[in-house]
């Protein structure tokens, strides 16, 4: 039996464990600072109502995930609206094995727009009727020019600007992108690798956008439904966790690794924040880049100086429970109480910093405590650990996002019953600044032998959960000599976004 010290139980960390005890005599031995499973996939629990951090889209173009969720939930479709209204309260719990009746996916349609100028317009933009009476006849005739003009002439796509005018044209950018791209990153998108926009948006443009609405094959970034467990992520999380111990693997919680020993380039030890230390036969990490590089003493100056300096988006979410919005449901989908039918709105007003609203209700009705009369709802700021946005006090920070939410007219705060803060550090792994020197860092991990680099901060790459998992299954692979570990890095690096099927 050999070892595999893992650092994280998130879902990449997950899924390496998994795999080593289905595919390989390896016994995972995962190490996690925080006191539950899913790493920035958890889901948490505020007094009964469930957050989900940011909402996490079940979607993967891999059928290895696809595979892999189904293991651990099976698809149970959508929930009726009798279902939600009459039985919601546990529906399946205590009717036979909740094992089998819990751990289900829900089948979510996709419903989200911008809110723009107090008004509503589709996600992403689509020139619909509506979106021409909310822009106005002027703005209108702007945006078709400024499109036409992109047909002329292409700017040279070597920041996310240019990436975002070739595709929209300069005034339709201005409106939709330029702002709260800005609010996403801290940085405006001329600044920004244009490589972040060929990962998320390539498929996607505002002639695609059009054609879209008629479409069968739909771009990643489009696609109506997703699968949501029913009590958010962090349950498929959680019965991943459960399984592994099942299966034999070990997951210290609370325990946060430190110190790195490296000797003639092999991993010797691990060190925990107490000084206790913990030897494996290879090492798996989905820690942050930055904190491990500094955690190895001997580690090259230029290296460290790279990813020291790794840029990160810190991010704070807000969860309010309310009785009221003050937004109508004018759609034709019908909801529970007629609340609106978006599972998250992209706030593009540029008098507020709040950049996105979850709609947890939407999301999965099992995420409410009082589904049938209450909103739970869940703010998200995007910020820079230590910034002033991240330093506010909890009770404080409510206040101010209810007063955020009350100025663009989507609650009133006498209408806020309760609600909480939660702050996570390195939500986002930047393309900018240092980043550009990132092969440095990434080829000084190479020639660490008995080390795997997997994740999302784990490999400084804005991965999703299907990819941050697709890392931690070809890492079993190359441990088991199948590929090498340069392979490890290539998920989800291909410019097109299209992950290329194993042949
Ligand atoms: C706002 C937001 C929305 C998102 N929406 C989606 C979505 O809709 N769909 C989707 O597929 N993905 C989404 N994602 C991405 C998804 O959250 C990540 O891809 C996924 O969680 C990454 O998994 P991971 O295991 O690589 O890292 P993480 O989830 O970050 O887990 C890493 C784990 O390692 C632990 N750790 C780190 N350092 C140490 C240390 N030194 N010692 C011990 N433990 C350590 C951490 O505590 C953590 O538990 C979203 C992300 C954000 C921020």
């Amino acid at each position: 039996m050999k070892k595999a010290i893992i650092i994280g139980a998130g879902p990449a960390g997950l899924t390496t464990a998994y795999k080593l005890l289905k595919e390989t005599d390896y016994i995972p031995f995962i190490i996690e600072s925080e006191n539950v499973p899913g790493g920035i996939s958890k889901t948490l629990n505020y007094k009964g109502n469930r957050m989900d951090i940011g909402g996490h889209r079940f979607f993967s173009k891999s059928s290895e995930v696809n595979e892999l969720w189904r293991t651990f939930v099976v698809e149970q479709g959508q929930p009726s609206q009798d279902d939600l209204l009459l039985n919601r309260t546990r529906t399946f719990v205590g009717k036979g094995d909740p094992e089998k009746e819990d751990n289900v996916f829900l089948v979510r349609n996709r419903v989200s727009r911008i809110y723009y100028l107090r008004k509503f317009f589709d996600y992403p933009v689509s020139l619909k009727y509506q979106t021409i009476k909310n822009m106005g006849f002027k703005r209108t005739m702007k945006v078709g020019f400024g499109y036409l003009g992109t047909k002329f002439r292409k700017l040279k796509e070597d920041n996310l600007e240019n990436f975002y005018i070739n595709r929209f044209g300069r005034p339709l950018y201005a409106m939709f992108f330029e702002s709260y791209t800005t609010k996403v990153w801290g940085v405006e998108p001329k600044n920004i690798d244009a490589s972040w926009g060929a990962q998320r948006v390539k498929g996607l443009s505002l002639w695609k956008a059009i054609t879209s609405m008629f479409a069968k094959k739909k771009e990643t970034s489009l696609i109506d439904e997703y699968y949501y467990p029913k009590y958010g992520p962090g349950q498929l999380y959680e019965i991943m966790a459960r399984k592994i111990i099942e299966l034999g693997g070990t997951i210290l919680y609370n325990t946060e690794v430190k110190d790195i020993i490296v000797k003639e380039n092999k991993i010797e030890k691990l060190l925990d924040t107490q000084g206790n230390e913990y030897v494996g036969d290879v090492y798996i990490s989905s820690e942050a880049i930055k904190d491990l590089v500094n955690g190895i003493e001997n580690a090259p100056k230029e290296v460290k100086d790279v990813a020291t300096n790794l840029p990160y988006r810190d991010f704070v979410t807000v969860g309010l429970l309310v009785s009221k919005l003050e937004i109508q449901n004018t759609t034709k989908t019908m909801t529970v109480n007629n609340i609106v039918p978006d599972c998250w709105i992209y706030l593009q007003e540029p008098d507020v910093k709040i950049g996105r609203l979850q709609i947890f209700n939407n999301w999965s009705p099992y995420l409410v405590k009082d589904f049938a009369d209450k909103i739970w709802i869940g703010l998200e700021y995007f910020c820079n650990e230590g910034d002033e946005l991240w330093n506010k006090e909890e009770n404080e920070f409510v206040e101010f996002a209810k007063e955020e939410l009350e100025k663009i007219g989507i609650i009133k705060k006498e209408n806020v019953l309760d609600g909480a803060r939660y702050r996570v550090k390195k939500a986002y792994p930047a393309y900018f600044e240092a980043y550009h020197s990132f092969p440095i860092v990434k080829d000084y991990l190479l020639t660490i032998t008995n080390l795997y680099c997997i994740g999302r901060n784990g490999q400084h790459r804005y991965n999703n959960m299907d990819h941050s998992m697709l890392t931690g299954l070809r890492t079993v692979e190359a441990i088991q000599g199948l590929i090498s570990k340069e392979e490890v890095w290539q998920v989800n690096s291909e410019e097109d976004y299209h992950e290329s099927k194993k042949k």
